[in-house]
Formats: C-alpha cells, sequence, structure tokens
C-alpha cells in the first residue's frame, strides 16, 4: 500500500469516528497497549473550533488490543464455536460461502449489507465488489434506517439531496430555526453552539419534540406533539401561513412548482383540527407561525423525530412546503435541511451501497448512468444489476431467497426494527460473514468474522451533514493481525477471479470514485485528498476543470440561483396527514419513540467498550410520566415490562415530567432484554423504505 503515513510522534489531524458532525481533532500516537492514542483539540477545524462529546474524546479507547479483534475467527464445524484462523483460511472460507451460494442458488442469493460508518472509499469499493464480483442487486446499507425519508423530500422537492444545503456556519446568521425531532445535546453536543449562537444574535428557535429535551430547554417556543403527528403540525402552520396572509407570492410565484395543490391540501388541515390530532394548543400554533414568516431568513432543520416514521418522506415534504411558502430557501441564510445522523451517513448514500443508487448519486435504473459507470469499471453495461430491496426487506428475506450475506460495519441484530425477527432471520442464513472491529452481537453469529482497522490505522474520506468531504489520515499503525475493509474486498475479489480493479489504497480508490462520480449529481471529481487537506474541506458539487483553469471551489451553498429540478424550480409536493402504522389502543395503550443518549453511539458496538461511556450510560431505561407511572404502579429505578406486538423489553424506569403522560421513550443502544428495537415496528415509508423506528403502540407492566 502506497498510502501509508509512518506512525509519528506529532500530532495527525483527523475526524470522530462516530457521528456525521464529523468534529475535527488532532490523534497524538501513545504507546500504551491500553490508550494507543491520546486526542488533542483541534481547534482549527471550523465545525466543531475543538470542542468534543465524550464518545469522541474516548474514541482512542476502542483502539486498545484488550477490546477488539485482532485476528480472524471461523466457526468450527465440530463444535460449533468461532476459532482463531488465518487470514488465508478466513478468507478462502467467505469467498468458498459466497461461491457455493451463487452456484446453487444465483447471484441474488447473495446479499451485501453496508454501514453509514463506511468510508467513501469504502462504500463505493463495496458497492461495485456486490455488483461486479458478486453480480448481485442484493446491496443496501444501514443508512437506510438514517436518513432515507429526507433524502427522498429532498429529491422529491429540490431535485437534489445533500443533508445541509448550507455549511453549519450559517445557522447563527439565521432570523429564525424550527428544529423538529432532533436532541443536538445528546446527539451532537457541539453542535448546540450554533444555536446559542443563534439566540444570542436575536434570532428565535422553536423546537418540535414530543419530550422536553436538553435541547429543546434552549427553545423560545417548544411544540410538543404526539409522536407520529408532525406531518399534521407542519401542515397546520401551513394552513395559518395561507389563513394569515403570509405566504411569499413573489418567491413561490418566481421560483416554485405545484402550489395551488399543496395549499388546497393544508387547507383541511384547521387548527383545532390539528391540535385535536398534536395535542399542540392553538396559540402555540400561532406562535410558531408568527415567528417564522416574520423572520428576514428562516432554517427548518429535521432529524430522525420526523424522518423515521412510515410517512416521513411526506413529513418532512410538509416541512419544505412551510420553507417554499414563506420564501425561506434558495435564498441566503434560509432552507431546509436534515441533520445526518451515521458518521459518513452523507457520502454512504451517494457512492454505490444503497440499493437504488451508483456513485455519484447515480440512479441504478438510469441507462446514462448505467453506461458511465459501467466505461469506469471497464464492464458492459448490462452486467449490471438492476436496483434490490431496501435494508430492512433485504434482512427481512434472510433465510429465504438471500441464503448468504457479506455485511461490514453495521450491527442489525441491535440496530433494526423488530430485532428478535431479524436476529432469527440472520440465524437462519446458510452463510454469514461479517467484517467488524469488535464482536458485535451481528458478528456472535457469523460463520466467519474479518478483524478489520479503524477510522486512526487507515486513510479514507467521509462526508459529513454539511455535504463537505473531509479527509481522515492514518494516524497510527493497525495492531498485527487486522487488515483494512479494502484488503479484505481485494483479498475476496481475487479469490472470486477479479484479480484487477479492487486496489486495497484508499487514494487509488478515490480516484476511480472520482471518475465515477464526474458528472453526477454528487461529483466528487474535482477534489483530491490535498484539496480536502489544504481547505478544511470541499464541499461536493466539485467538478474537475480544464487543464489551465482555476479549480472548482466547491458548493457549500446549493439552490441560492436555481434549484436542481430540470427547470431549476422547487416543486411543491401536496401531502396530507395520515395516522401512523400502529396507532395505541386498549391492549397497546402507549405511544414508544426510540433515540439515544449522549454517551452511547448507535448499536454501541464500539462505545459499550469504553468504560467511562458505559460508566455514564450503562443500560436501557424506559422514559415516562409520574401520571402513568403511577398508573402501572412502579416507582424510579424500577424494572418497567414494555411489550409490544413484536416483542417484549424490560428496563428500569426513569420518571420525568419532559415527557407526555402518553408516550415512553427507550434509548436503542443496548441488546439484550433491553432492546428497544424487539418491540419497534418495521413499517415502511411507501417513497424512501424507512421503518417506523419513532412510533409504535406498547403496553408496560411493572416487571
Ligand atoms: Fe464525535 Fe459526533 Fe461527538 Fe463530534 S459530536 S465528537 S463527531 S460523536
Amino acid at each position: 500500500m502506497s498510502e501509508v503515513t509512518a506512525p509519528t510522534a506529532a500530532p495527525v489531524p483527523t475526524h470522530c469516528p462516530y457521528c456525521a458532525l464529523q468534529c475535527g481533532m488532532n490523534l497524538r500516537p501513545a504507546a500504551s497497549e491500553e490508550l494507543p492514542a491520546e486526542v488533542v483539540d483541534r481547534t482549527d477545524f471550523p465545525v466543531n473550533r475543538g470542542a468534543l462529546c465524550g464518545k469522541g474524546r474516548t474514541a482512542p479507547a476502542v483502539l486498545s488490543s484488550r477490546v477488539r479483534l485482532t485476528e480472524p475467527l471461523v466457526r468450527c464445524p465440530d463444535t460449533g464455536a468461532l476459532k482463531p484462523a488465518t487470514w488465508e483460511e478466513a478468507l478462502s472460507a467467505v469467498a468458498e460461502g459466497l461461491h457455493r451460494t451463487r452456484a446453487d442458488h444465483g447471484s441474488d442469493a447473495v446479499g451485501v449489507f453496508g454501514g453509514g460508518g463506511l468510508t467513501n472509499e469504502k462504500a463505493y469499493a463495496l458497492g461495485k465488489f456486490a455488483r461486479l464480483v458478486l453480480g448481485t442487486s442484493q446491496i443496501d446499507y444501514n443508512g437506510r434506517f438514517c436518513m432515507s425519508s429526507a433524502a427522498a423530500a429532498h429529491q422529491r422537492a429540490f431535485g437534489l439531496d445533500r443533508g445541509l444545503p448550507f455549511p453549519l456556519e450559517d445557522v447563527p446568521k439565521t432570523g429564525c430555526v424550527i428544529l423538529v425531532g432532533s436532541n443536538l445535546a445528546e446527539t451532537m453536543p457541539p453542535a448546540l453552539r450554533y444555536l446559542t449562537e443563534l439566540k444570542e444574535n436575536g434570532g428565535r428557535l422553536i423546537v418540535v419534540d414530543p419530550r422536553r429535551t436538553r435541547t429543546a430547554e434552549q427553545a423560545d417556543l417548544h411544540l410538543a406533539p404526539r409522536p407520529g403527528t408532525d406531518l399534521a403540525l407542519a401542515l397546520g402552520m401551513l394552513h395559518l401561513v395561507v389563513a394569515e396572509g403570509r405566504v411569499d407570492e413573489e418567491f413561490v410565484a418566481a421560483r416554485t412548482e405545484g402550489w395551488e395543490a399543496a395549499r388546497a391540501g393544508a387547507m383541511s388541515h384547521w387548527p383545532e383540527h390539528v391540535e385535536r390530532i398534536t395535542g399542540v394548543p392553538v396559540p402555540q400554533l400561532r406562535e410558531a407561525v408568527r415567528m417564522f414568516s416574520e423572520a428576514d431568513s428562516g432554517m427548518v432543520l429535521t432529524a430522525r423525530g420526523p424522518e423515521q416514521q412510515s410517512k416521513g418522506t411526506d413529513t418532512v415534504g410538509a416541512w419544505i412546503n412551510l420553507c417554499l411558502a414563506t420564501g425561506k430557501a434558495g435564498r441566503p441564510l434560509s432552507g431546509y435541511g436534515c441533520l445526518t445522523g451515521q458518521g459518513n451517513g452523507q457520502g454512504g448514500r451517494e457512492h454505490g451501497q444503497k440499493a437504488d443508487q451508483l456513485p455519484g448519486y447515480r440512479k441504478l435504473d438510469d441507462p446514462a448512468a448505467r453506461a458511465h459507470v459501467a466505461g469506469v469499471w471497464g464492464v458492459d453495461p448490462d452486467v449490471l444489476p438492476g436496483p434490490g430491496r431496501s435494508a430492512y426487506e433485504l434482512l427481512d428475506a434472510l433465510g429465504g431467497d438471500v441464503k448468504a450475506l457479506l455485511l461490514m460495519g453495521s450491527n442489525p441484530v441491535v440496530s433494526a426494527p423488530r430485532a428478535a425477527h431479524v436476529e432469527e432471520r440472520i440465524r437462519s442464513l446458510d452463510f454469514l460473514a461479517v467484517a467488524d472491529v469488535v464482536l458485535s452481537e451481528t458478528a456472535e453469529l457469523a460463520d466467519v468474522v474479518l478483524p478489520v482497522t479503524q477510522w486512526a490505522e487507515e486513510t479514507g474520506t467521509t462526508t459529513n451533514l454539511e455535504g463537505r468531504v473531509l479527509l481522515r489520515r492514518r494516524a497510527l499503525t493497525p495492531p498485527p493481525g487486522v487488515r483494512s475493509d479494502l484488503e479484505v474486498l481485494h483479498g475476496l475479489a481475487a479469490l472470486l477471479g477479479w484479480e484487477k480493479g479492487f486496489p486495497a489504497d484508499p487514494e487509488e480508490v478515490f480516484g476511480e470514485l472520482r471518475r465515477a462520480s464526474a458528472g453526477g449529481p454528487a461529483d466528487y471529481s474535482g477534489i483530491s485528498y490535498r484539496r480536502i487537506e489544504e481547505e478544511q474541506g470541499v464541499f461536493w458539487p466539485c467538478p474537475e476543470t480544464g487543464e489551465g483553469e482555476a479549480d472548482h471551489a466547491g458548493t457549500p451553498r446549493l439552490f441560492l440561483d436555481r434549484f436542481a429540478t430540470p427547470d431549476g424550480r422547487a416543486r411543491f409536493v401536496p401531502v396530507v396527514h395520515r395516522a401512523a402504522a400502529e396507532e395505541t389502543d386498549a391492549e397497546y395503550p402507549v405511544v414508544l419513540t426510540t433515540g439515544r443518549v449522549v454517551s452511547q453511539y448507535q448499536s454501541g458496538a464500539q462505545t459499550r467498550r469504553v468504560a467511562e461511556l458505559n460508566a455514564a450510560a450503562p443500560g436501557a431505561f424506559v422514559e415516562l410520566h409520574p401520571r402513568l407511572a403511577e398508573r402501572i404502579g412502579v416507582a424510579e429505578g424500577e424494572p418497567v415490562a414494555v411489550f409490544s406486538r413484536r416483542g417484549k423489553a424490560v428496563a428500569p424506569a426513569r420518571i420525568t415530567t419532559a415527557i407526555r403522560p402518553d408516550t415512553v421513550f427507550m434509548p436503542f443502544h443496548w441488546a439484550g432484554e433491553g432492546r428497544a428495537n424487539t418491540l419497534t415496528n418495521p413499517a415502511l415509508d411507501p417513497v424512501s423504505r424507512m421503518p417506523e423506528f419513532k412510533v409504535c403502540a406498547v403496553r408496560l407492566e411493572r416487571a
């Protein structure tokens, strides 16, 4: 590999391995097995200016060989246990398992499941590996669970999906922010300063969340709708915008299409009706409309709350309609944005590990896109399979027509909805190979486990929630016995007959990714590792310029002149409120909503191995209102059994008036009896195929 930066005592600038903020940090190698590196402030990186949450600060702990896998494991046919093996034995076993399944059952019997934490290079190589080496259409990734509804709504309205169409530095300068279903104080604490500065600058903050979170406590106005009713709330606000004559008619006429149908849809959502659906009092609704409409500029930022619903795409669409009707899109300091969750949730969906996409955010069913990418790959376009199943549908098909699975960077046994069913499906596979840094709950079920390098031990790019492409440079020598995901794909491809086309060098992969993305919506062709380092990241689209011309500057702000639709105009999409897929009833009378806590990350595979984080957040809990606690006869800290139509979870009660009496909250980071996703409903959004993690009906008992 030519890219290797020799380990050095000097701090190496890099980025946190966890969430989509991708905070900058410097890493200084340290000579300790317990803690192989220490984090040093990196105040020059503009997104976080040196600030880190506890997860970022303690991330080096997972680099310790005491908590991670350092040798391949292969399941012993005699004892059924995972046993250490050489890399040659392990890769041969994976190649044999995948090849045998293809030969016996066809290419689509092999599935591939990726992750939103994989670098752009890995996501690109994994998609190429699935489509060329395995010839399968059955590839998707856990980012589907994170951002797909916002992505679909972005595409419908603006013709392009990038989480934020502006840099975070614009947020404090706008007039009013509506933050919907995001608890930044817990999910990305360093980003909270943008809201603090907004208020210091005289801007207003409206938070929409069923819980009075630490973020909601910062708000000028907190609206607490019943989970699953954000769509009605947005429609009610749009109704009032029309009724109170607050529509920006000039903007609507000049920059949009489809207003009349969207307006008609909103007019049936009169405020009192919306109050009955959401529980948000009409005066609060009017006040929110007044604050947002009267601000010179404004933003709506959504996160998983409105997105992880069986109507997530329409819900986000309703918030976009509100932005468009009030002229708060496509203008400086204004617009709709999605606060993407996973570390490379943005880049991961741009380069081909999503079931329907090719690199550069091209569509797999577009003949021109297929021809371009096939040209870069040196194959006939007809070789490329068509679109496959979405993440949950793929997991649900395991053991059915999908009989073998290669999984990288994901832990669906904890993170997928209806997790007990997903676990049972995974157990029914003929063959499972998992590449991971630790023996996650999913890796425990594998036939072969491949130990791979981590963020600080490898070079690669990620794309943060702003669309800023970043570089993580290798800062440490990995322990002997682990290989990078790119080396794994390189080795497997060679064993399966592809000696060429799968380089293990990340910069070489990035060079090919640039060519594959050229001319696509997410055009990276003008971005290089050198430019990323010199410019603190480069915003896509950034096309390559001709010889002798100055570099394209990248695009920090989208849509200021035109939207990315064929005619340059944004699209209103008419939407109407509908109920959650599973409503409460006499048997299951309470709404469960799920989310994160500050000291754990996603399925917890990494953060649950960090002592400091575990001490702060040792396990699951059930947050409930005192009135509900009294009704079921449970006191603070006592175990509560939560039942849904999918199963049962048990966790201690955490009693607080910060939650609605009709709702309970559980964080989803843990396995075992506290696994929140045992309960969640896999009902899918018809457009984005996003499962409804945020709303299901449950019953509570004292355990
Ligand atoms: Fe890492 Fe996100 Fe925490 Fe920043 S906010 S340190 S990126 S987990």
